[in-house]
Parts: C-alpha cells; structure tokens; sequence
C-alpha cells in the first residue's frame, strides 16, 4: 500500500446508537500519535448517553430476531460482515493507522485481516454450542439450553483497536447477545466504522452499538449499568480492578478482564541459531514499540550467551527507524502519547537509581514529527525487585537477567504479579516441557513468540493478569450461561 494523508481521512466521528451516528459537540481532544496533532474531537457520553446505547441494545435483545434467529442465519450475517470488513481495507486500515500506534502495512497485513477472521471464526460456534443432555435417570429427561446473556459492555484499549474489538465483539454476537462497545478515546474510530460495516451486513440496528468518552465518566457508567448483564474488558490491572468494583457494586456481573503482563523469555544454551532466537526476542519487545499485553518484556538467559546475545538485540534494534504511521515501509510505531512516553522515562529511570545497568537505548529519537518514539532500550538488571522487573512499562524495555541453571531460570521467571505470557528457548524436548509445566503463564510458546494467525488458543492470565479468557472457544462460552431443565417423562 501507498503512504496515506492523514488529513483526507473522512472521521466517523460520534457514538453509534441503534444504527445510527450521533453527533454531538466534541470535547475531548483526539491526537495523532505519530505526530501529536489533534485531529478531532470526541463527544464524551454523559449517564444519559450511556442510558440510550443501553436501551438501544436491550431493545435489539428482546426485539429483534438477533437472539431468536436460527444461528446459521446470525453466522451468515456475521460471514457477510467480515466480507464487508475486507472489502473496506483501504478505509478501516487508514482510518486505524491514522490515530493509532499500528503502521499502515501492519494495519493491512494484520490488523484488519485478523479482525475479519476473528468474526468468521466466532460465528463458526453460532450453530455447534447448543448446550448438552444431562445424564438423568431414565425415566426423566436432562438438559443444559446454552443462551445468551443479553447485553454485554465491551471496553477497548488502544493498543489494538481494531483487533482488540473483535476479540470482545464477535463472540458476544455470535453467541446470541447484544453489545454496547467503548473504545478508547484515543483511538475512537474504527469501532465505528466496524459497527456501520455490521448494520450493513444485515446485522440488526441495537446489536452492536458504541459510545465514546472517556473510561471513568462512560466506562464507569456502562459498568455500572444495571441493563448490563457482563462486562468484557482489555487494559491495565488497575482499571480491571475498578471496573471489577463496578460490576460486583452494582451486580454483581460477570466479568472477563485481560490484564497486564511482565512475561519472560527464557533463552538456554543449546538455541541451534541464535541469530534467529535474537530476531524473535527483537520483536516480541519492539513490535507496537512494546505496547503489546504480552510484550515479552524480561529476557533471561543463560550466562554464556549473555554477550553475543545482547550483540544480536543491538544489531536488530539498530535497523529500527522511528516512521510515521501512514507511511508505507514503517516498521517501528510511535508511543501513542507523551504521557504514555514520561511513564516510560520515569520507569526507566527509577530502574537505573535502583542499579540497573544501561546497555543500549534509554532515550528518545531525536524526531521532528512531534511524535513520541523511545529506542528501543536494553537494562541488565541484578535483583527481581527492580522497578523495570517488577512493573508493566509497556514500551520497548527490555530487562536482562543471567541464569546458571534451569532451576534458576524458573526461580526468576515467576513474577509476583504478572502470568500473562511466557517463552521458552531451547533445543531440549524435556526441558522445554518441564518449564511449560512450571511457568505461572496463561500462554506459553516454545521456541517462538507471539500469536498465531489462529484463534483456536484461549488467551488470558494467571495471577493478576486477568479472569477468564478472550479467543478460543472458551470466549464464545463465556458469552452464555446455560438453563437446566428436568422433564419428567412418567406417563
Ligand atoms: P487503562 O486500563 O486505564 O485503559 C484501558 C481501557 O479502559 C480504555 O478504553 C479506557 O478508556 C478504559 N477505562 C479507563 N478507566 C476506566 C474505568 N474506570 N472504567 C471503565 N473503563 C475505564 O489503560 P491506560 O490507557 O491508562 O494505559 C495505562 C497502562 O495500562 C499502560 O501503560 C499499560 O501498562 C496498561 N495497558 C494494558 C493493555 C493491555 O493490552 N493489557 C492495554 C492498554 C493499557 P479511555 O482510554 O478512554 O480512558
């Protein structure tokens, strides 16, 4: 794809209710992350906005045929969507570059194919998830009826914003349920792009509405609703404890929260070619600049590959280039703010008063954009309790730490906190398998890093990185609760 001009990009702007664009005064400054520009302003729901998306969608529930209609007719609607999607990547992967941290190539290789086919995928369970026959004494007959929950409040961060809406979206629409999404408002558009492309698919008005604003004034306010029936959740561990509180003070709702991360990547030894573990290890810190939930953020590694290993990092982040995001060729994404860029200076810093050593980056590019682009940065750290350990930075810092032996390595791969994501290097079978089994880690990839392009693996976190799991059949579920029923069959 060519470079873009951001500045002839038609907005979506509004909340999108019941079908249709609401247009109200902007209040909320919107800005261009590779430059800093604000380009838009954001209307931000009030209690009474949230109201209307809320009703919008309970009508949708109880009026429309969406939960009712046979559910090869919902998957159909939802096939006919991700056409839609596709068949709108020029616009959805501009419109999700321009005010994001995702480069326009990635946005058209990735983000915006990914999203098209996590809509198939889930609308693949529609008609195969029914629910199941209990085993009852003969004369009485058991079942399960797997149904929809009703309206389901979404909240999206920015990091992904066309993809992290589909992973909350499409399995609660394929499972029967209405949906009232908020993105985030620094990355407000594509939702409702997504949202107009549903409508236009055959996707009944109400299904799927959004609002914007901000997460404490409409977040709270969707959470707290008592018209919702669950809340499905991406960001940070904090927030996910505030929207918990909400939904346990006005519910008590479920909830599906996924959380921070800190995930380690344990390299051994005997890796056959380092060349290729150092690129993996590369871009698991510096793809999205480290904005990723499960950014593979501390690097462990066996003592005698410590130096030609931080050889080979250095090598790859010196090819890094900061580039604005609607450039073609881009390869390294902005921060998606200054205050995003100052949290990550800050931690850095505190790292290094607390020892850790500087190997590489530390700094920002010196650019003219306006943007906020931080090297990719490397910190030799000798005990667990440093700052840059201990907390999600969520940019591209990478803490290095030396092992002696494979008990070790465990020993400093469990993270008080964090068990999101973790990685294991190794040419050893058996080595490879006792850590799987050892790690605190809701995904664990071997000799790799990162998604697939399936869906089929739930994803979510251990300890405090989260409850509950987004992709994989386990998401589509989590999207219905079941009826008992008894029938009593004796003449
Ligand atoms: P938040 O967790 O605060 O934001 C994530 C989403 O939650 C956004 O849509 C936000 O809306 C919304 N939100 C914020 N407060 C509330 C609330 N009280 N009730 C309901 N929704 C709310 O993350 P930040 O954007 O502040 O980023 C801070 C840190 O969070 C990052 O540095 C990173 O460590 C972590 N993070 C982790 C993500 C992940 O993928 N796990 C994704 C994003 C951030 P709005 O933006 O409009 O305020």
């Amino acid at each position: 794809m060519a470079s873009f001009d951001p500045d002839r990009i038609s907005l979506p702007g509004g909340h999108y209710i019941h079908g249709r664009l609401v247009q109200e005064t902007g209040t909320l400054p919107v800005s261009r992350p590779s430059d800093g520009k604000v380009y838009a302003m954001l209307p931000s729901a009030d209690a009474g906005c949230v109201d209307a998306a809320v009703d919008s969608a309970r009508r949708a529930f109880g009026g429309s045929d969406w939960a009712r209609r046979p559910p090869r007719d919902r998957a159909r609607a939802m096939r006919r969507w991700a056409d839609l999607i596709e068949a709108d990547i020029d616009y959805l992967a501009a419109l999700e570059s321009l005010g994001s941290t995702r480069p326009i190539d990635q946005a058209r290789a990735w983000d915006v194919p990914y999203t098209a086919e996590g809509i198939r995928f889930f609308a693949e369970f529609a008609d195969k998830c029914g629910g199941e026959v209990a085993a009852t004494a003969h004369d009485h007959l058991g079942m399960q009826i797997a149904e929809p929950l009703g309206v389901v409040g979404a909240i999206a961060p920015w990091n992904f914003p066309l993809s992290m809406t589909c992973w909350k979206v499409a399995p609660a629409l394929a499972a029967g349920n209405t949906v009232v999404l908020k993105p985030s408002e620094m990355t407000p558009f594509s939702a409702v792009r997504l949202a107009t492309l549903a409508v236009e698919a055959g996707v009944p008005p109400g299904v799927f509405n959004v609002i914007q604003g901000s997460g404490p004034v409409a977040g709270e306010a969707l959470c707290r609703h008592p018209g919702v029936a669950k809340v499905t959740f991406t960001g940070s561990t904090g927030t996910g404890r505030a929207v918990m509180r909400a939904c346990a003070e006005t519910g008590p709702k479920p909830v599906t929260l996924e959380l921070g991360g800190k995930s380690p990547q344990l390299v051994f030894a005997d890796v056959p070619d380092l060349d290729r573990t150092a690129q993996t290890l590369a871009a698991a810190i510096t793809g999205n600049a480290g904005q990723v939930c499960v950014a593979g953020s501390r690097l462990l590694v066996e003592r005698p590959l410590l130096e030609p290993l931080v050889e080979r990092l250095q090598q790859c982040f010196a090819t890094l280039e900061p580039g604005l995001t609607w450039h073609a060729g881009t390869r390294f994404s902005p921060l998606i703010s200054d205050a995003q860029a100052r949290r990550v200076e800050t931690i850095v810093s505190r790292a290094r008063e607390a020892g850790a050593e500087l190997l590489t980056g530390g700094t920002r590019f010196d650019t003219e954009s306006g943007g906020c682009f931080y090297r990719p940065t490397i910190l030799q750290v000798g005990a667990s309790d440093n700052p840059a350990v201990r907390e999600e930075i969520f940019g591209p810092v990478l803490t290095i730490q030396a092992f002696d032996d494979e008990e070790e390595a465990l020993g400093l791969a469990e993270h008080e906190i964090y068990g999101l994501a973790a990685g294991v290097h190794t040419a050893d079978l058996g080595r490879a398998l006792r850590a799987v089994r050892r790690l605190s880690a809701g995904t664990v990839w071997v000799n790799r890093y990162g998604r697939s392009r399936d869906y089929i693996l739930p994803t979510g976190g251990y300890k405090r990185s989260g409850i509950g799991r987004d992709l994989g059949r386990a998401a589509y579920e989590a999207n219905l609760h079941h009826k008992s029923v008894l029938v009593d069959l004796t003449p």
